[in-house]
């Protein structure tokens, strides 16, 4: 058996793509603390058949990290991946209540959130932790999803691009140029989650096409396959205007994706293009 460390974005995506310049649609579903083993394995045995018809598109879920095993042996063989919420940049040591890039691996989890705004803000999740993490994730065979994004202040100050260019260029300082593209990053404007204040169409697609030009800084050809999705209060019914914009190739999805139907919704409308 080889040891050379798998992409998992190899590993799972679909053969077909329909997104902006021939990138697959990503949606992701962030389920933060919600759902235990049991209810985790009610919601993926509903998923299943629900998308079974989809195709080409990334589909991922995230639970804690109790349910990682559950759902990964029950997703195994179909188009759902199974995500961490967050991991350590360090491959052991007296990190208490820290979970590595390797435990995950070993599992069959296929890829990571990473900078999530509630990590940033409550654990205390630094850039500097996080340029250690990407390539961490990456080495290990795990798709990282960077979300990067903006408080209301700093919109309101006119900071929101010097916002987005310090966590990308941070996040993606020690990434491989080859290994750019499978990076996932997430554009989350922090007054948009949870909130129900989604952003504009308008506001979604200058900051979506503000990061890809960042990626081009790192690297022209990259930026142009590198996926980055759009999260804060999307739903299905606001789901296609976002999914339809040039730059933005899937979501980020958190209360919306607790419900199978809801999600499958926004799965399903990244599939007929937004
Ligand atoms: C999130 O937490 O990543 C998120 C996008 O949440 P919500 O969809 O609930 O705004």
């Amino acid at each position: 058996m080889s040891t050379e460390p798998t992409s998992a974005s190899q590993r799972q995506r679909p053969a077909k793509a329909s997104a902006g310049a021939g990138r697959t649609p990503f949606i992701a579903g962030n389920w933060k603390m919600h759902k235990t083993v049991a209810e985790a394995e009610q919601f993926i045995a509903a998923l299943l058949p629900r998308v079974a018809a989809v195709d080409g598109v990334e589909i991922v879920v995230c639970p804690p990290f109790l349910a990682l095993q559950a759902l990964v042996d029950s997703a195994r063989g179909s188009q759902v991946a199974v995500y961490a919420q967050t991991m350590h940049e360090a491959d052991k040591g007296a990190f208490t209540g820290e979970v590595s890039a390797a435990m995950l691996a070993e599992i069959d989890v296929g890829g990571v959130v990473l900078g999530h705004s509630e990590r940033r803000e409550y654990f205390n999740e630094t850039d500097k932790a996080l340029q250690l993490k990407l390539p961490k994730a990456l080495t290990a065979g795990l798709t990282p999803i960077l979300c990067v994004g903006e408080t209301e202040d700093e919109r309101e100050r006119g900071d929101t691009e010097r916002k987005l260019r310090h966590q990308v260029q941070e996040g993606l300082e020690k990434v491989p140029a080859e290994r750019l593209p499978e990076v996932v990053i997430a554009y989350e404007p922090i007054w948009a989650i949870g909130t129900g204040r989604t952003a504009t169409p308008e506001q979604a697609q200058e900051a979506v096409g503000f990061v890809r030009a960042l990626v081009a800084s790192f690297d022209k050809a990259a930026a142009e396959q590198v996926r980055i999705l759009y999260g804060g209060s999307c739903k299905p019914d606001n789901a296609a205007e976002l999914m339809a914009l040039p730059d933005v190739d899937g979501a980020l999805v958190g209360g919306a994706s607790l419900d199978p139907a809801g999600f499958g919704a926004i799965v399903e409308i990244a599939a007929q293009g937004g």
